[in-house]
């Protein structure tokens, strides 16, 4: 098997072994007291993670599940949607996808939402629900998701539905302290998870709204999503196996300290940019995609080379034993993405910028 190091796709990433491990334990009960133990302690410290009193919920879904849960229990009449890449861009399909009235506040790929634009926005008509990425894992955005909700809540009643699949875990996230109403994620990026689990926080407000929400359905219900999570249980049978991997992940983050993984995350992307700095200044056409202030700690998304698709770059990384990935859907051919995120170190990225710098000089 591959030494750990290697594997940088911005999701899913890499998994620990002793992860892998917790997962072939043998089963028990989705009800009773062994699993309400460990959800306990789940539970706890997931809302360490995501720096809130309020409820987080676990769910065995992929993260878009829990998107379209938030569409569709906190809207009451009409959704703004942010877009400025793929991910954003299934907000909109979802509220589509389930009879929602929905407006897309649109920017260029590889740019983030000013305050100004979203208070502009909603001026212009009534919104309830503002929909937004924080960390556009397509292009390597970070959108300013405390400013956004500031002006989101000055405007009016309207909550601010907030994906930060690839960046919870790895980006400073305050959900209470800055006043975030529904925050989801996902199991397989900065958790370094396999796939397969979502979370997501949603205070009063956004549970008040979800009781009177026709369009809730059933398994993204959060009201009896809600009524279980009392208990430290969930409606259905949940990916038990997962919830092992979950209980010994957070214990390990737990062991590093949120505020040490943020600073990890930092340090790690920092690298990453001032390698593509130092690469430029060597003669090499590449540059970061997102603007400087609006980069993801998580995923950098870097131009390719005049000559060089991303696949081709992709590929000569492969051969040499690391996994990088090209850009996401149409820019597969202009770009390539390193997620640098989960268990990664500054170390093992530096061992793969160095071949990647004999990739590209190739
Ligand atoms: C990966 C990702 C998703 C989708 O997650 P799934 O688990 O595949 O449903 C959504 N949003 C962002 C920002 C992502 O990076």
């Amino acid at each position: 098997m591959s030494q750990f190091g290697k594997f940088f796709l911005p999701g899913p990433t890499e998994v620990k072994p002793d992860i892998l491990a917790a997962m072939s334990r043998p089963m028990i009960s989705h009800r009773g007291s062994e699993i309400e133990t460990m959800m306990t302690r789940i539970d706890e410290r997931l809302q360490k993670v995501f720096r809130t009193a309020e409820p987080v919920f676990t769910v065995t879904s992929s993260a878009t599940g829990l998107m379209e849960a938030g569409v569709r229990n906190a809207v009451r009449s009409k959704l703004l949607c942010l877009i400025n890449g793929a991910f954003s861009q299934r907000f909109y399909k979802a509220a589509v996808n389930s009879g929602v009235a929905c407006d897309k506040l649109e920017v260029e790929f590889g740019t983030a939402h000013t305050p100004d634009m979203l208070a502009d926005a909603l001026k212009r008509d009534h919104y309830d629900v503002v929909s937004v990425v924080h960390s556009e894992t397509s292009s390597g955005v970070l959108n300013p998701i405390r400013e956004l909700t500031e002006v989101a809540h000055a405007s009016g009643d309207v909550v601010m539905v907030i994906d930060t699949v690839s960046s919870m875990a790895a980006a400073p996230i305050e959900c209470a302290a800055w006043d975030l109403d529904y925050v989801l994620t996902g199991s397989q990026k900065a958790f370094a998870l396999p796939p397969g689990l979502a979370f997501c926080t949603a205070n009063a407000r956004v549970l008040e709204r979800a009781k009177a929400s026709p369009i809730r359905g059933l398994y993204f219900d959060l009201v009896e999503i809600h009524n279980s999570w009392k208990k430290h249980q969930s409606p259905n049978t949940p990916g038990v196996s997962l919830l092992y991997a979950l209980d010994v992940q957070l214990e390990h983050m737990m062991a590093e300290g949120i505020e040490s993984r943020w600073a990890r995350h930092a340090a790690m992307a920092n690298r990453t940019w001032s390698w593509v700095d130092e690469q430029r200044a060597a003669g090499r056409d590449i540059r970061v995609l997102a603007p400087a202030g609006y980069r993801s700690p998580a995923v950098t998304c870097i131009t390719a080379p005049a000559g060089r698709t991303g696949s081709q770059i992709v590929a000569a990384m492969k051969s040499r034993g690391f996994v990088i990935t090209a850009g996401y859907g149409d820019k597969k051919d202009t770009m390539i993405r390193i997620g640098h995120m989960g268990e990664h170190t500054v170390e093992e990225l530096d061992v793969l910028l160095e071949a990647l710098a004999e990739v590209i000089a190739s």
